[in-house]
């Protein structure tokens, strides 16, 4: 339960935190809120010989509209999230989703940046991230990019990000007045990591349902965007049948492995009890 040993370091400006992590290579990690690293750490899962804590950089925090376009810093905590007004009116699924992270300590320091750059299939933020279609702005010594949250994840713990890069914030495109949202998340105890979980984003006109999002958590490798589950939903007023078979096209795609959880077939079940959950809450929602 005790940490390898490793150097501290504590930039005070992006460039300065992206040269350390070039040059001291693939012994040096970021720290964020270290409520995944600093765990994995101490079980020796992970040893990295220098640790470049993310905290002294002024800039990675807050959350701001830019147009239509919400941008929120790497280090702005799951807590300052919830805090926060614009995300309470433009982005309500995200409030949902960080309320069914674990519990206030942890959400008080694990970053929202974390979250989606830890490649944890069962961290939950990344499945509304796809939903939402978000991307993520990062930066190496190459200059900045942006990467869309439904290409960021290669399998678990493996992302896009290129050697030397971090994530600076997570840029959403602002949902449609009145959308439909929900995250529906089945876990065993508060603090839990899903069993599987489901985000859904939808709007309605005239009753029917014009655009629909579905992602899944921790029934496989990586989140999935449940793109021919959401494609069953258009045109419909998501009746029973419509809801039902986006549900069975969710479940088809879900790999879960068996485990603490359940087994895998219970966990893709879940999946798809999850999934039918989040699109007819969400479709009580939208206006
Ligand atoms: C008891 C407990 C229960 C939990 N339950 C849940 C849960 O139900 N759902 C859930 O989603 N999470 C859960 N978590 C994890 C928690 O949400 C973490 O805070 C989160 O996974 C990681 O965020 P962090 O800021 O703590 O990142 P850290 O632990 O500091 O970093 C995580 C990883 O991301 C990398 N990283 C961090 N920031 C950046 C960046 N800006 N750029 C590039 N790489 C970066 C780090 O190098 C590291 O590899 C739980 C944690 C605990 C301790």
């Amino acid at each position: 339960m005790i940490p390898g040993p490793f150097s501290y370091h504590r930039p005070a400006t992006v460039a300065d935190a992206v040269k350390l992590l070039s040059t001291l290579g693939d012994e040096a990690r970021p720290l964020a809120g270290g409520h995944s690293l600093v765990p994995m750490m101490k079980l020796r899962l992970a040893s990295p010989e220098h640790l470049v804590d993310l905290h002294g950089i002024a800039g990675l925090k807050g959350i701001r509209r830019d147009g239509n376009t919400i941008v929120i810093g790497a280090m702005t905590t799951q807590h300052e999230l919830l805090a926060s007004d614009e995300i309470g009116l433009s982005l309500p699924i995200l409030d949902e989703t960080a309320l069914l992270i674990a519990d206030p300590q942890v959400r008080y320091r694990g970053t929202i940046g974390g979250n989606v750059a830890n490649g944890d299939p069962g961290n939950d933020m990344p499945a509304a991230m796809m939903a939402l279609n978000a991307s993520y702005r990062v930066e190496g010594e190459a200059g900045e990019r942006d990467i869309p949250a439904r290409d960021f994840y290669q399998g678990a713990y493996a992302t896009s990000l290129g050697k030397g890069e971090i994530l600076t914030s997570i840029r959403i495109p602002a949902p449609a007045d009145g959308h439909g949202y929900a995250y529906e998340k089945q876990k065993r105890k508060i603090g839990d990591y899903a069993t599987a979980a489901a985000a859904v984003v939808l709007t309605l006109s005239g009753g029917k349902c014009n655009s629909a999002a579905i992602a899944l958590t921790n029934v496989a490798d990586t989140p999935l965007l449940a793109t021919e589950a959401a494609v069953a939903l258009i045109c419909t007023s998501l009746d029973d049948t419509a809801i039902a078979e986006a549900a069975r096209r969710a479940q088809a795609i879900a790999k879960p492995t068996s485990d603490g959880r359940g087994p895998a077939d219970f966990r893709a079940h879940v999946a798809g009890v999850m999934v039918k959950r989040a699109i007819a809450r969400a479709g009580e929602r939208a206006a």
